[in-house]
């Protein structure tokens, strides 16, 4: 009875976020043929339950859907255009879960409905224990079509799946939520640090601020100040966590969607700003609320 659920999957970047999906896919009941480029990942999703492809051509063969998670765009579009679009069959669903620029996400979309395969953008909101978990929100980009076969796939590896639009506006989502989580671990973190020098301390500022309109997902989700709100990174010397470094990525890609789209982003601006200089300084594997050490 179960079966008729079951899916043939590949899925192409078994990284920090892709060895988590990949692993629940399979333990969710789907026959998933797994690539990546490095040893060590197809170790692990061979451990997890995955079958092993040689290539990402041998992997998009025979499968109804296949999800990637790579580093960026580039790796994205080569992928898809040395691989995918000549080995995979007619009608074939192109999940892609990376984070990559809105350009590239509706350019590979368009050349992907010229080869008769159907594609749509989902990355996720949540680090490597959601992806682990199975508790990542993905916002996905594409046609009803791809949505709603889309949809019962990224449940297994999520709690929320929500339709964001057309293709390309599931990237639009992910940047501007992160330009908001930028920003506004930016002003937490600088209000945390003009506290102490003004003798409040940092327990009864949080307090205070938690209930009133200071209040944030950074502030009362991810408190950047040790010993102070729920668990997160800063309990733990920054380490683990939304590395800086990927929330400069993000940030560099929501400037250049504003620049390319006119839009005026001060904030936006200014966080990438004082990110790239908490990046540069030797600090991207950190957690990005350690840049409250810069702040204070
Ligand atoms: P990662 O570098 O750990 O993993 C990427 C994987 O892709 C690597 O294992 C690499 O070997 C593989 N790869 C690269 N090129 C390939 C190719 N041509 N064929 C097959 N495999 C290839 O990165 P990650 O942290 O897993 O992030 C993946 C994506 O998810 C990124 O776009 C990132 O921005 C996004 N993201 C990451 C997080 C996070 O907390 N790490 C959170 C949200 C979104």
């Amino acid at each position: 009875m179960q079966e008729s659920n079951m899916t043939a999957i590949a899925f192409i970047g078994l990284g920090n976020m892709g060895g988590g999906m990949a692993a629940n896919l399979a333990k969710a009941g789907h026959a998933v043929k797994a690539f990546d480029l490095s040893q060590d990942a197809l170790d692990k999703a061979r451990a997890a339950g995955c079958a092993i492809a040689d290539s990402a051509t041998e992997a998009a063969k025979d499968v109804e859907a296949i999800v990637t998670m790579l580093p960026a765009g580039k790796h994205v579009q080569s992928v898809y255009q040395e691989s995918l679009f000549a080995h995979a069959r007619d009608g074939t669903l192109l999940i892609d879960c990376s984070t990559i620029d809105v350009a590239t996400a509706r350019a590979v979309a368009e050349a992907a409905a010229e080869k008769g395969l159907v594609a749509v953008d989902a990355p996720v909101s949540g680090g490597i224990a959601a992806a682990e978990g199975g508790t990542l929100t993905f916002m996905v980009g594409g046609s009803d079509e791809g949505f709603a076969r889309a949809a019962p796939i990224l449940e297994d590896m999520g709690k929320a799946v929500i339709h964001a639009g057309t293709n390309g506006t599931g990237q639009a989502a992910k940047m501007c939520n992160n330009m908001i989580l930028g920003a506004t671990m930016v002003a937490t973190c600088e209000a945390f640090a003009l506290a102490e020098k003004l003798e409040l301390d940092a327990q009864k500022f949080y307090d205070i601020a938690s209930v009133s309109s200071g209040q944030s997902w950074s502030m009362t989700s991810y408190c950047p100040v040790p010993g102070v709100g729920p668990q997160s990174p800063a309990d733990k010397g920054f380490e683990g966590g939304f590395a800086a470094g990927l929330m400069l990525k993000d940030l560099r890609l929501a400037m250049d969607a504003a620049e390319n789209a006119g839009a005026h982003v001060p904030m936006g601006a200014k966080a990438r700003e004082l990110y790239e200089a908490f990046a540069g300084d030797g600090k991207k594997r950190l957690d990005f609320s350690a840049i409250i050490e810069t702040l204070k």
